[in-house]
């Protein structure tokens, strides 16, 4: 398989500089509300906020693949004396829990760096994070070649996870009979 330079999207978070403030989940709800900027429910938000003003934990986690299973066994974390509890770094839209679920229709949430319709040139998170707890660069990285339908496959399992195979065999067939 023939090797492809692919731009590699980052956004480093620095957990010293985060206050806790919500601006980058109220971004990001904004921006992918519909129609965009309708609303700001923070549980539409790729990115979310672990919050614990006691005990000084502020961590945002970005929303990353969808698991249908739950972990069998799961890590705790102690960093500069601060325990994080056992799904805190977790970016998985997870049966266990609620975070990184379409609060409409339940179908699991993704980060997809502000690409969608109009794309933004920097990630919005990133641009409302006044304090530099986020910063973004790009990359080139060497990867293999490759068709790309990751996306529509983890749809397509959540869909199915949730209506049944046949359930959304007859809607395929029945959309495919349109026009
Ligand atoms: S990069 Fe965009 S989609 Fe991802 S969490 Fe930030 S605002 Fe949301
Ligand atoms: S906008 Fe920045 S400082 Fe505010 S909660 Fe998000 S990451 Fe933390």
């Amino acid at each position: 398989m023939s090797k492809v330079k692919k731009k590699v999207k980052v956004i480093k978070i620095d957990l010293d500089k985060c206050n806790g403030c919500r601006a980058c989940e109220v971004a990001c709800s904004a921006f992918h509300a519909k129609p965009k900027y309708s609303s700001n429910n923070p549980a539409r938000s790729r990115i979310r906020l672990i919050r614990d003003p006691l005990r000084d934990v502020y961590l945002p986690v970005y929303a990353g693949e969808y698991t249908k299973a739950e972990c069998s066994g799961r890590d705790k974390y102690v960093i500069d004396g601060k325990e994080y509890s056992e799904c805190d770094f977790c970016r998985a839209s997870c049966p266990s829990r609620d975070v990184f679920k379409e609060p409409d229709s339940g179908l699991p949430l993704k980060c997809d760096m502000c690409e969608d319709d109009p794309p933004q040139e920097k990630p919005l998170c990133v641009q409302w994070c006044l304090n530099d707890a986020l910063t973004y660069e790009e990359k080139e990285e060497e990867v293999e070649e490759e068709v790309k339908l990751e996306d529509v496959e983890v749809g397509l399992e959540s869909l199915v996870d949730k209506y049944g195979l046949d359930k959304v065999m007859d809607t395929v067939a029945r959309i495919s009979k349109k026009d």
